[in-house]
C-alpha cells in the first residue's frame, strides 16, 4: 500500500510509526488479551496509558508543575464555552483578539456567558496578519485575553505573544501545539483538539494553570474545570482509544526529538512551499503577510478561478490529498501538521513548479 500525501486540515496525517504500532497492539494491549477499545476505564492498564499522555506531554512541553493537564471531550469549541463560563467573573471583562473564523466563534460563545471586548482585529484586511502585541488595547483588569495562536483557516501564525502581567493568557492552539517550542509559563490556558498535532478526534487537551481552578457549583459538572481536575480527567467515560492513541502520538514526538527539533524540521516544510510561491512570479499568491506566515497551515491562490479549479484536479489526480481551501473562503490550503513528511512537502512544491511551468505554456500556446 502507498500512503497517501495527505494535507488535510484535520483530521490529519498520524505519524506511520504510530499507526503500525496501535496495529501491533490492536489484539492484545499490555498483555491484557483484550484491545485498548475493550478495557475499562477503571482499570489499572488503562490508568496506565491515561497518565503515560499526561506525563509525557507535560515532559515534551515541559509544563511547570503549577500547571494541570486535563483531556476533556466536546472539542475545542467546547472549551470556547467552558473557558468564559469558569474564569469570567461577574463584573470582569474577557478580552479577544480576532484574527480569523476561530477567534469569532470562541468570541461569540464568551458573549453568552458575560462582558467581552475585541482589542485588536486583522478582519477588516480579511485577516491576512497577526496584529503587533504593542497593538492589542491591554486591559489591566481583564478577566483574560484569548487568542488564537494559529489560523487554520487563513494560515497566520503568532510568533510573538502578548506580554499580559496579572491578566491570564488564553489560546487556542488546536492547529500548533506541539509544533514549536512555548513558554508555558505565559499562559493561563492552553487548549486544543487533538486531531491536527496530537492524534483522532474526539479528544480535547486543556492546560490550565493551578489558581484558575476555583470550585463553582453553579457550573454543570461536565463544564466544571474543577470537577475534572479532581477525578484526574475520568469523571465519566472517557474516550479511551483516542487517549491512546495520544500517548502514542506523544512518545512519537518525543523520539523524534521534541519540539525543538519538530519545529525545525516544520520550518523547512513550510520554506519549501513559501519559497515556491515567492519564486512563482506571482502565479501562486499567499494569502498571509510573510512576517504572520503559518508554518502550519499554507494557504494560497492561483491567478483565476479555472487556474485554481485544473490545479485542485491534477494535485489531486497526482496522489496529494486535501489541497482545497476552507469551504469558508475557498483557494488552496496545504496543513503540514507534524507529522507531514518534508518529502511530502518537497513533492508538492515540485508538482506546484511544475503545475506552473505547464500551465503558463498551455496558456501562451492559446494565445
Ligand atoms: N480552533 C481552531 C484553531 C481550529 O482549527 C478548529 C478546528 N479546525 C477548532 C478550534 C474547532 O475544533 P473542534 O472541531 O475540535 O471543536
Amino acid at each position: 500500500m502507498k500512503r497517501a500525501r495527505n494535507f488535510n486540515a484535520g483530521p490529519a496525517a498520524l505519524p506511520l510509526e504510530v499507526l503500525q504500532r496501535a496495529q501491533n497492539e490492536w489484539l492484545n494491549i499490555e498483555d491484557s488479551g483484550m484491545s485498548v477499545m475493550e478495557l475499562s476505564h477503571r482499570s489499572a492498564e488503562f490508568e496506565k496509558i491515561h497518565n503515560h499522555a499526561i506525563q509525557t506531554l507535560k515532559e515534551i512541553m515541559e509544563i511547570p508543575d503549577n500547571y494541570e493537564v486535563l483531556l476533556l471531550q466536546g472539542g475545542a469549541s467546547l472549551q470556547f464555552s467552558m473557558i468564559p463560563m469558569n474564569i469570567l467573573k461577574d463584573g470582569k471583562r474577557a478580552d479577544y483578539v480576532l484574527t480569523g473564523s476561530w477567534s469569532e466563534k470562541a468570541l461569540k460563545e464568551a458573549k453568552k456567558v458575560g462582558e467581552t471586548a475585541v482589542v485588536a482585529s486583522s478582519k477588516d484586511d480579511t485577516y491576512t496578519f497577526i496584529p503587533k502585541v504593542t497593538d492589542i488595547e491591554m486591559n489591566e483588569d481583564a478577566a483574560y485575553l484569548h487568542i488564537t495562536s494559529n489560523n487554520t483557516i487563513y494560515g497566520t501564525q503568532w510568533k510573538e505573544f502578548p506580554e499580559t502581567g496579572s491578566v491570564p493568557l488564553v489560546a487556542d492552539m488546536s492547529s500548533d501545539i506541539l509544533s514549536r517550542k512555548i513558554d508555558v509559563s505565559k499562559f493561563g490556558i492552553i487548549y486544543a483538539g487533538a486531531q491536527k498535532n496530537l492524534g483522532p478526534s474526539g479528544i480535547t487537551v486543556v492546560i490550565i494553570r493551578k489558581d484558575l481552578i476555583t470550585d463553582n457549583d453553579k457550573i454543570p459538572s461536565m463544564l466544571n474545570y474543577s470537577i475534572h481536575s479532581k477525578s484526574n480527567s475520568l469523571y465519566n467515560t472517557p474516550p479511551t482509544l483516542a487517549i491512546y492513541l495520544l500517548s502514542l502520538v506523544l512518545d512519537w514526538a518525543k523520539e523524534q526529538g521534541g519540539v525543538e527539533k519538530l519545529a525545525q524540521i516544520n520550518e523547512e516544510k513550510a520554506k519549501a512551499i513559501y519559497d515556491t510561491i515567492d519564486n512563482s512570479n506571482g502565479f501562486y499568491k499567499g494569502h498571509a503577510l510573510s512576517d504572520s506566515r503559518s508554518h502550519m497551515n499554507v494557504t494560497f491562490t492561483l491567478p483565476t478561478e479555472e487556474a485554481e479549479k485544473q490545479f485542485l484536479k491534477e494535485v489531486k489526480e497526482a496522489g496529494f490529498v486535501g489541497l482545497n481551501g476552507h469551504r469558508s473562503i475557498g483557494g488552496c490550503r496545504a496543513s503540514i501538521y507534524n507529522a507531514v513528511p518534508l518529502s511530502h512537502c518537497l513533492e508538492l512544491a515540485a508538482f506546484m513548479k511544475k503545475f506552473q511551468e505547464s500551465y503558463s505554456a498551455k496558456e501562451t500556446q492559446a494565445l
